[in-house]
């Protein structure tokens, strides 16, 4: 074993927060497997056996967005690519969601800073919309970087804007838009985004007034490994003064279609080493999420020997997911339920139905027939 490591497995197990140092010397060793073993033990202190996933719905429902970030491949303009333009209506949204059904406990939904789309006057009915008729399902919206936009759009401060989306039925508001907090990275890259001192601002403001959040990190781009270590530390701090956040998911950069092209993808060791940093630096969060469409299904299954506990969802089959899909990830669309069970088992965990809160279901759980019989009404007058 890697001398170095021991000190570092003392604190971990003596649930000491460890340092930028330390962070370094994990993310440096060359001893894969017992940084494994190490992060492995962690995530079984948290959630035991258990590895998560959800039945969601993931829809991008604009593409259009002018913030300019250098590694999206995502994002056009509405004027100068007017073929590629994607801006669904509400109702459009709302039909995509149940294109295949009611039963899902999730609906995931991201999109740019789309000056015809990102306000309260498109959102907060179609929130309403889909609390009246889908009771069941938990709204997992926007990212900072969005909430960010719709506030100063509405000349709202985070905590009225916050408070406005809560009334609507906000459940849950996606990690996305944290990419890297250093400054001078984070102006290489987005600097026309959410400030890191925002992002950190609204996402403890959300937690504050009740409504849950993830976290992420865009890495395998510009940044350094003490960029990537800082992140960790200003995001454990962040759940320090504020709780709330659920899980951390890392994902990894992909180059297709972008301004960093020339950064190359990620490799599938510095993707396990990363899941595995994150575990051990993030000791006050419950989740790390390998999440299936970033770093491909075979990366994630082996993640879960990394510290990973969380597979995120199935997505629904509707052809939705544009952001990394333009960017070149391999993975599908889709992943239907009983393959997250038979990867999780076969790796030697416990597949747990959850929803983005991560309440627990029975494998089988469906709706209640008022919600189905609801939304076939619904699906007939569109
Ligand atoms: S990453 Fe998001 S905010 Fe940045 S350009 Fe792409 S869609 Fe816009």
């Amino acid at each position: 074993m890697d001398a170095a490591l021991r000190p570092i497995e003392r604190k971990i197990e003596e649930d000491v927060p460890l340092t930028i140092e330390d962070g370094l010397t994990l993310y440096r060793t060359p001893d894969i497997h017992n940084l494994g073993r190490i992060a492995r033990a962690a995530k079984e202190r948290k959630t035991g056996k258990n590895v998560y996933y959800v039945l969601n719905r993931y829809i991008n429902s604009t593409n259009v967005c002018y913030a300019g970030c250098k590694f999206c491949s995502f994002a056009v303009d509405e004027f100068k690519d007017r073929e590629h333009v994607v801006r669904m209506t509400a109702d459009h949204v709302f039909a995509q969601a149940i294109a295949t059904g009611t039963n899902f406990n999730q609906i995931h939904i991201v999109g740019g800073h789309d000056p015809r789309q990102l306000s309260l006057d498109y959102w907060v009915p179609l929130m309403r919309r889909f609390k009246e008729e889908l009771p069941h399902v938990q709204l997992s919206l926007f990212t900072a970087a969005e909430l960010e936009y719709m506030a100063k759009r509405h000349r709202l401060s985070f905590p009225q804007i916050v408070a406005e989306l809560k009334a609507a039925g906000l459940d849950n508001v996606n990690g996305g838009g944290a990419e890297i907090f250093a400054e001078e990275t984070r102006k290489k890259i987005c600097p026309n985004k959410v400030s890191s001192e925002s992002w950190l601002a609204i996402h403890e403001e959300l937690h504050r007034q009740g409504i849950a959040s993830n976290a992420t990190m865009l890495y395998g781009h510009v940044e350094s490994l003490e960029d990537r270590v800082d992140h960790l530390v200003r995001l454990r701090e962040s759940q320090d003064r504020s709780p709330g956040y659920n899980a951390f998911i890392p994902l990894a950069f992909h180059p297709d279609g972008n301004e960093l092209n020339d950064c190359g993808p990620t490799t599938g060791l510095d993707d396990v080493r990363t899941f595995a940093v994150a575990r051990l630096m993030l000791h006050n969060f419950d989740h790390v999420k390998a999440y299936w469409m970033i770093q491909g299904l075979k990366v994630c299954q082996v993640a879960l020997h990394f510290g990973a506990d969380d597979m995120d969802g199935t997505h629904g089959s509707t052809d939705e997911e544009m952001i990394y899909h333009s960017a070149g990830t391999q993975s599908g669309q889709y992943v239907d339920d009983r393959e997250f069970r038979r990867l999780i088992e076969e790796a030697g965990f416990v597949p747990v139905r959850r929803n983005s809160t991560y309440d627990t279901f029975p494998h089988d759980w469906a709706p209640p027939a008022a919600a189905r019989e609801a939304v076939g009404e619904a699906v007939g007058a569109l």
